[in-house]
């Protein structure tokens, strides 16, 4: 993985007419390969640092950094894998069509990357249904081909947004312990907003606590791991 960096990140939203401040000040950095959960309440801006993170948003302050480079190049090179609340999938595409589709969107080859997908589609236990479109896969179903799209690029960095936060609790559980395995292999620099707090203190090595108006952090908890560090 890459070192995700955020260094005095402001940012603010312009709201009829007037600054709407939403993040102030935020500094965090992810050492490469670390798993942190991001936890607080709605509002505080989790969402937006995310966005940040990935190059869609620009920062009014502060910068934020993956390998040393601007989100925004990093995601143009395929370094970032993203997965939200709504898998997203293109309805008329099937399973590996839709694990490909980051490959289309950087113009490189699927062809040469047709035995990852696969290793892919397997790693999310969907080898049954690679043909299948997304009308014929259940909830849980869906978030595994997002998950396994956002890993397509091989990314160093993976940037989740309450991915299983549709799923019923103990669907919830299941997609965690294979989320932990596919951390386990690929090492990816993970940061995961969630709403769960067991879900965070299980999956990450650290959980960092935002809250306020606008947000900043408020508390960090390393969480003591009983598993392989990477
Ligand atoms: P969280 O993910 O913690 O719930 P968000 O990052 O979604 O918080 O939102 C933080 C604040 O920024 C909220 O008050 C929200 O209404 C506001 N906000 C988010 N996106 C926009 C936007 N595009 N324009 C204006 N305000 C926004
Ligand atoms: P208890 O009720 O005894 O505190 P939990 O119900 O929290 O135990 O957890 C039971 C088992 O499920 C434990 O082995 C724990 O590691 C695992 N677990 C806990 N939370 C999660 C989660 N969000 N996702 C996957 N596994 C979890």
């Amino acid at each position: 993985g890459d070192a995700l960096e955020f260094r005095e990140v402001g940012k603010s939203y312009a709201v009829r007419g007037a600054a709407l401040p939403v993040i102030d000040g935020i500094d965090l950095a992810c050492p490469p390969g670390s798993f942190t959960a991001l936890i607080g309440p709605s509002g505080c801006g989790k969402s937006t640092l995310l966005r940040i993170a990935m190059g869609l948003e620009p920062v009014d302050a502060g910068a934020v950094t993956i390998g040393g480079q601007r989100p925004d190049i990093a995601r143009k090179a395929g370094r970032i894998g993203v997965a939200f609340q709504d898998a997203a999938l293109l309805p008329w595409r099937n399973v590996t069509e839709n694990v490909a589709l980051p490959l289309d969107v950087l113009g490189r080859s699927k062809r040469r990357a047709a035995a990852e997908i696969q290793h892919l589609i397997a790693l999310v236990g969907l080898e049954k249904f690679r043909s299948a479109v997304p009308a014929e896969l259940s909830g849980g179903m869906r978030q595994r081909v997002a998950i396994a799209r956002s890993l397509v690029t091989s990314p160093t960095v993976l940037l989740m947004d309450e991915p299983f936060g549709a799923l019923d609790l103990i669907l919830r559980r299941q997609m965690n312990l294979e989320l932990q395995r596919i951390w386990l292999e690929r090492r990816a620099t993970t940061l995961l907003v969630t709403h769960g707090i067991d879900e965070a203190v299980f999956l990450a090595d650290r959980v960092v606590v935002m809250g306020g108006r606008p947000g900043r952090i408020v508390g960090t908890i390393d969480v003591p791991l009983e598993r392989p560090r990477p």
